[in-house]
């Protein structure tokens, strides 16, 4: 379970980083515009410089292997993305590793590499969770869910507009109780 409150100030944030970026509250917040108002660098793996083009091809030929990694050093972190996934799956898995940042959480296991740099390989399930929390609602926060319903927008619409999966969509709107509160309108 995340910790009481978290749902709340998750919502909070979204918005807070919506004014930040002078989004409306309900507009879709790109996860790539976010990383670079937090000055994170998003990679492909062909952006790795010296990294040797059969390598490139092992990463991109293995899809389901891997979504996200994120590099470190003191001073800026590096995401380097799976860009043979969709893109709103990218955008999910890039909303994923910038909220781990975002909430300054601690691994569990890091490994070390010459030069200062370090890979971030696990966190434990709790920072996860809230990791998972915090990224589903930057992508579609609560107000966003009752602009979509009160405007009557369709969920291919939705999910276009927001580059979001229509399993993010759905999830989202009955765990935020925007479905329950619509059916009852009628
Ligand atoms: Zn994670």
């Amino acid at each position: 379970m995340a910790r009481r409150g978290f749902k709340t100030w998750a919502e909070n944030t979204a918005s807070n980083y919506r004014d930040k970026l002078e989004i409306k509250e309900v507009d879709p917040l790109c996860a790539w515009r976010l990383a670079d108002h937090l000055k994170i660098m998003v990679w492909t793996p062909e952006m790795i410089p010296g990294l040797p083009k059969k390598w490139v091809l092992v990463l991109k030929k293995n899809p389901s292997n891997w979504s996200a990694a994120t590099l470190a050093n003191v001073d800026s972190p590096l995401i380097i993305l799976n860009s043979s996934h969709p893109k709103c799956r990218q955008s999910h898995d890039l909303m994923h590793e910038l909220s781990h940042v975002i909430l300054a959480h601690k691994p569990t296991r890091v490994d070390f590499y010459d030069g200062g740099f370090f890979l971030i390989n696990s966190y434990n399930s709790e920072l996860e969770e809230e990791a998972d929390i915090l990224a589903r609602t930057l992508l579609l926060p609560r107000v966003a869910l009752v602009s979509i319903k009160t405007n009557k927008m369709t969920q291919v619409e939705a999910i276009k507009k927001y580059n979001v999966s229509k399993e993010l969509f759905n999830m989202r709107l009955n765990l935020t109780g925007v479905n329950k509160q619509f059916r009852k309108r009628g």
